[in-house]
């Protein structure tokens, strides 16, 4: 019977989500929604010694901005919980145990002292140590000591570890759906450890248990567990669960914007992009890291830009709502080599989807940086200012850099153009068109401009000989949305009062 899709995502809570992990959520959940299947969330906290406060909530609250809502798993409920491996402890041990009794696993007394001089050893020959076929039974374990001895340093509560007996010169081969054909020698392999003496597994043994007993038809993780897989493979052969085993897939490597070497937080701070969805401040040394939130950029932007780092659909398409995604995705067009990422296309299409956005809906999401400057404003007056400048805009914030004079006179203004374009008769012809507009009635952007034209006319007055400065006056620089435009948003008196002040500031 053809299982039904069940995929999860399966972040270890040591730090805030790097967007390479928010990729492998999406491509989880893209693929789990295009085949009808779940999409778990499951925390895996095994390694208690690396658990940083506040990170699950991070990435619960990263899903959830970023749209990617689990089916189950931690925060989202499900019959097959709980979902974080710190409580799931006592299901793991009968599975170790089971290792043990089959001839699979092996019990190792070695300390980390012990261990730590054979690494020493080694370093010295310039060598690396591994805990493995070559060297196991030269080491403190159940396959060197006897039986008796085991039972009794088991018996006196004397610190252990369950290790894999990696078998010798097995080839594993297996079709990974984003790479094909891989095969690992288990020569090559060493003993992982999978369980230690104060009952807790290691990632490897309760990632398989919980994939098993979660019924996860596919894996779909990042390149980096590739070399995992093998001895994964062999857990659930010797488990006697291969017919449960799910389909692999590795996903490529997310690189810097220069194309060489895995994409890095230090890349983020150097070249000013997040590299992380949200903000985080790290509790204990009090930096913080900026995300895509609140660098203003919009999750469908961020997504989609996610979406086809490493994956494409055969098409020109480049934008894609997530159920355009979710169609059109398949991992046999994912890519085997790593995936640059570009800052720049993270703007461009945040830029897109802000284009896409209705006046009426970008005013609304202004509002509240105009509130936080003391700022009210009439929505539809907003809606007006929006709909003129939003295609300078690629932020939100950015409507800010290119509105402010509608809602405040400048406070200086642009050096350079008031250096080529303010002449000593300018005050002058400014002086006298701020008179002229005293006398506009219908102080509207045709009827100034009218009015204007034909002074214009009358006096042959170059139009740009007096356009610019009279821009300078009104917004403090040479460029920005129609000048009538502007008079008739600003108002009459505003419009004549910075005139004015200009004529009075300017000084050559
Ligand atoms: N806990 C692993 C991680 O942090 C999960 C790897 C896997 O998906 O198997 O990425």
């Amino acid at each position: 019977m053809e299982r039904k899709v069940r995929v999860r995502f399966a972040p270890s809570p040591t730090g805030p989500l790097h967007m390479g992990g928010v990729r492998t959520a999406l491509f989880n959940y893209l693929f789990a929604k295009k085949h009808g299947g779940d999409f778990l969330l499951r925390i895996e906290d095994t390694d208690q010694n690396r658990f940083v406060p506040g990170a699950e909530e991070y990435i619960i609250e990263s899903l959830k901005w970023c749209g990617l809502v689990p089916d189950e798993g931690v925060g989202f409920g499900g019959e097959l919980g709980p979902y974080r491996q710190s409580e799931r402890k006592p299901m793991y041990k009968k599975y170790a145990d089971l290792l043990i009794e089959n001839g699979f696993a092996y019990y190792a007394f070695d300390t980390a002292e012990e261990l730590d001089e054979f690494r020493k050893e080694a370093e010295a020959k310039k060598e690396v140590f591994s805990y493995d076929l070559h060297t196991r039974n030269n080491l403190k374990n159940s396959l060197t000591l006897s039986s008796e001895e085991v039972q009794a340093r088991l018996a006196s509560g004397e610190h252990y570890v369950i290790r894999f007996k990696m078998p010798e010169n097995r080839d594993i081969v297996e079709e990974d759906l984003i790479r094909g054909r891989v095969s690992f020698n288990t020569n090559q392999l060493d003993d992982k450890v999978l369980f230690k003496s104060d009952g807790m597994p290691t990632y490897h043994l309760a990632n398989v248990v919980d994939d098993h007993l979660m019924n996860i038809t596919h894996v779909i993780r990042g390149e980096e567990w590739l070399p995992s897989m093998p001895l994964h493979i062999l857990l659930y052969e010797s488990l006697g669960i291969s017919e449960t085993r799910p389909r692999f897939s590795h996903l490529p490597l997310i690189l810097k914007p220069e194309g060489k070497g895995k994409l890095s937080k230090r890349d983020g701070d150097k070249m000013g992009f997040p590299v992380f969805p949200l903000l985080w401040k790290d509790s204990v040394t009090g930096e913080s890291y900026r995300g895509y939130r609140e660098d203003g950029y919009f999750p469908e932007a961020f997504v989609n830009m996610l979406a086809l780092l490493g994956w494409n659909s055969g098409t020109e398409q480049e934008f894609f709502s997530m159920d355009e995604l979710i169609e059109s995705f398949d991992l046999s067009r994912v890519v085997k080599s790593g995936a640059r990422f570009d800052p720049e296309k993270a703007k461009w299409f945040n830029r897109h989807y802000l284009q896409q956005k209705s006046a009426a809906e970008l005013a609304g999401l202004f509002l509240p940086i105009l509130t936080e400057k003391g700022i009210t404003a009439e929505q539809q007056q907003l809606e007006h200012i929006v709909g003129m400048i939003k295609e300078r805009c690629e932020f939100v914030k950015d409507i800010w850099t290119q509105a402010h004079f509608f809602f405040q006179a400048p406070e200086s203004y642009d050096e350079k153009t008031m250096k080529s374009k303010w002449k000593p008769d300018t005050a002058e012809k400014l002086q006298a068109i701020s008179e002229l507009l005293e006398t506009v009635t219908e102080w509207k952007a045709e009827a100034i401009k009218e009015t204007f034209s034909a002074f214009m006319t009358a006096k042959e007055w170059g139009f740009g000989a007096v356009m610019v400065p009279i821009r300078l006056a009104l917004v403090g620089g040479s460029s920005g949305p129609d000048l009538f435009e502007i008079c008739e948003l600003i108002g009459k008196t505003e419009t004549i009062g910075r005139i004015k002040k200009a004529c009075d500031t300017i000084q050559l």
